[in-house]
């Protein structure tokens, strides 16, 4: 899963204030997900990101998001998205297009508002019961009988193969049912 960050509204709680629990939030982030800038302070230099971050985080929290890779987009954040990958996006704010793009993909969950205002400790919180990605289902389902190469599958729900020949990554069988998504 990789997880797209934004700075200001979430890494910073207002100009001059990093977050509560930002150190906590960014260490249990980057140890477990592939994380990833989307904020106007990151347009594919991660040394303008990291420049402007100095002056807030501490040393120890700048480590951690030194970690973050860069993103580059032009008008909106979501061209920067990978979509094949499941990911949760932290932003404070959801602008009109971004939003169209998000259920045009189907996965307007993996959008997560942080909003300051209502609750200061919020980071806290993600933190302690960690938000799982939309997954978009783009269901995919065989019957035939053959050989099926199940390299080209993600996520098999549900398997019935009668008398199927399991061999590494192949099953033959006289008839197959697979129901899955991608
Ligand atoms: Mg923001």
């Amino acid at each position: 899963m990789n997880v797209y960050l934004d700075i200001d509204g979430v890494i910073m709680a207002n100009d001059r204030e990093p977050a509560r629990h930002v150190h906590e939030f960014l260490e249990y982030v980057v140890s477990k997900y592939q994380a990833y800038w989307l904020t106007t302070h990151c347009h594919g230099d991660l040394s303008y990101t990291t420049h402007h971050l100095s002056q807030w985080l501490k040393p120890e929290t700048l480590k951690l998001a030194a970690k973050i890779r860069p993103t580059d987009w032009q008008v909106f954040k979501t061209e920067a998205i990978d979509w094949k990958i499941p990911f949760l996006w932290f932003d404070d704010q959801l602008f009109d297009f971004g939003k169209a793009d998000l259920v045009k993909h189907r996965v307007l969950d993996s959008w997560i508002e942080v909003d300051f205002s209502r609750d200061v400790d919020q980071l806290q919180k993600i933190v302690r019961n960690f938000p799982r990605p939309a997954v978009s289902l783009n269901w995919q389902v065989a019957i035939w009988p053959g050989e099926i190469n199940l390299t080209s599958w993600r996520n098999i729900l549900i398997l019935l193969a009668p008398a199927a020949e399991v061999k590494k990554e192949k099953i033959t069988t006289d008839c197959i049912l697979i129901l899955g998504y991608r």
